[in-house]
C-alpha cells in the first residue's frame, strides 16, 4: 500500500525556515550597517547577500510557501561567508559559523542538512586551523563539531516524533489501514493525477455482510478479530500503488490507481472470492459486498464516493456477497 504523509520537507521545516530567517535578519542587519561604516565591504556585501536570502524566505514563509533551491543556495552562501569571515576577522568572525551549522537543520530536509553540514565542516575546519591560533582553533573546531552533533541529534528526535504523530493520526489502530483523515486529500490527488496524465482511477467501497450477527454470535472481541484479520488481508491484497482506508466500523474504501471500470470489477470479484475463503471464523464464511465506482469526467471526490456508496447499497439490496458497478 502507498505510504502517505511522509513529505521530504515536512511542514515544521516550512515554519522553522520562516522563524530562522526572521531571527537571522534581525540579528544580522545591524552588522551589515556596522561593517559598511567601518569600510569592511567584503563582509558587508556577504551579509547583504545573506539578508536577501532571509528576505525571500520571510516573503515565502508568510505565504506558507517554501523553496528548497533558495535554501540550498543559501547554505552554500553561508559556508562561503563563514570562510570569508574567518579570513577577514579571525576569531571575531568565527562565531557566526556556529549559527550557520544550526540553521542548516531548520531550513533544509534532514538528509540535505546532514550532507551540507558535513561539507561545511570539511571546508571550515581546515580554514579555521589555518587562520586561528592552535589553542583557539582546537576549541573552535570542537564547539563547531559539538554544535553540529547537537543539532543533528535534536532534529533526528523531532523528525521521529513528527512521523510517529503523522502515522498515529492517520492510521486506524485496529486494522493498521488508513483512517478517514487523509481520505479527501487522497481522492483529490487521484482526481488531479487522472486529469493530468489521463489515467483511469477507481474506488471499491467494501462492507462486511451481516457484521452485527458476527458480533452477536462471537462477541465484540470476535468481531474485532475479524476486522483486524480483514485489515491484514486487505493490506496484502492490493498493489503498492493502491490505498486502503477503514472508513467506518466494518466499511473500507480501496483507491486503486491506473485501473478502468472493467479492471476494477475484476479486482473486486477476485477480492470478494478470496475474502470469502479466509478462515476468519471457524465454520462461518464472512462475506463482503462491494460497490465499484470508476472516476468519470468532472466528478469531484464527494460525487465519486457517492457513486461507490450507491453501488454498495445495490449490492446489499440484491442479497449481499456480490459486486455492483
Ligand atoms: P449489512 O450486511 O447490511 O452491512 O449488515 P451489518 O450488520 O454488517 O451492518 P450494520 O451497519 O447494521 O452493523 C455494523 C455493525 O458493526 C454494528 C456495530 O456494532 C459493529 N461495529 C462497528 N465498529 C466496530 C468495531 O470496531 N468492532 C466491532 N467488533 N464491531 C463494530
Ligand atoms: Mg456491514
Ligand atoms: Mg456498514
Amino acid at each position: 500500500m502507498q505510504a502517505l504523509g511522509n513529505k521530504e520537507i515536512p511542514d515544521f521545516i516550512v515554519k522553522s525556515t520562516l522563524g530562522v530567517s526572521l531571527t537571522s535578519f534581525v540579528l544580522l542587519a545591524p552588522f551589515a550597517i556596522l561593517n559598511f561604516l567601518e569600510y569592511r565591504y567584503i563582509i558587508g556585501i556577504a551579509i547583504v547577500v545573506i539578508l536577501s536570502f532571509c528576505s525571500i524566505n520571510i516573503w515565502l514563509g508568510l505565504k506558507n510557501k517554501y523553496d528548497n533551491g533558495i535554501n540550498l543556495l543559501g547554505a552554500f552562501i553561508l559556508t562561503v561567508s563563514t570562510i570569508v569571515a574567518l579570513y577577514e576577522r579571525g576569531v571575531t568572525g568565527s562565531y557566526w559559523g556556529l549559527l550557520a551549522v544550526f540553521s542548516f537543520y531548520f531550513v533544509l530536509s534532514q538528509k540535505q542538512a546532514r550532507i551540507v553540514n558535513l561539507l561545511f565542516l570539511s571546508f571550515v575546519i581546515p580554514t579555521a586551523w589555518h587562520i586561528l591560533d592552535q589553542t583557539i582553533a582546537i576549541r573552535f573546531c570542537a564547539v563547531l563539531i559539538g554544535t553540529s552533533l547537537f543539532a543533528l541529534i535534536s532534529t533526528r528526535e523531532i523528525y521521529k516524533q513528527h512521523y510517529l504523530l503523522i502515522e498515529q493520526s492517520t492510521t486506524d489502530s485496529l486494522t493498521a489501514l488508513y483512517n478517514r483523515s487523509l481520505l479527501q486529500s487522497s481522492l483529490e490527488n487521484a482526481i488531479h493525477q487522472s486529469y493530468r496524465s489521463n489515467t483511469p482511477m477507481a474506488i471499491l467501497m467494501l462492507d462486511i455482510d451481516d457484521f452485527k450477527i458476527i458480533n452477536d454470535q462471537f462477541g465484540h472481541d470476535g468481531g474485532d478479530t475479524v476486522l483486524k484479520e480483514s485489515g491484514v488481508f486487505l493490506n496484502t491484497f492490493f498493489r503498492s500503488s493502491d490505498i486502503v482506508f477503514r472508513i467506518g466500523g466494518e466499511e473500507f474504501l480501496a483507491l486503486i490507481y491506473n485501473t478502468d471500470e472493467a479492471g476494477a470489477i475484476n479486482v473486486a470479484n477476485k477480492l470478494r472470492k478470496e475474502f470469502e475463503q479466509l478462515p476468519l471464523i471457524p465454520n462461518h464464511a464472512v462475506t463482503l459486498s462491494i460497490g465499484v465506482a470508476s472516476l468519470q469526467q468532472n466528478m469531484d471526490w464527494k460525487q465519486w464516493m457517492k457513486q461507490g456508496d450507491t453501488n454498495l447499497y445495490k449490492a446489499k439490496d440484491n442479497g449481499r456477497n456480490q459486486v455492483v458497478a
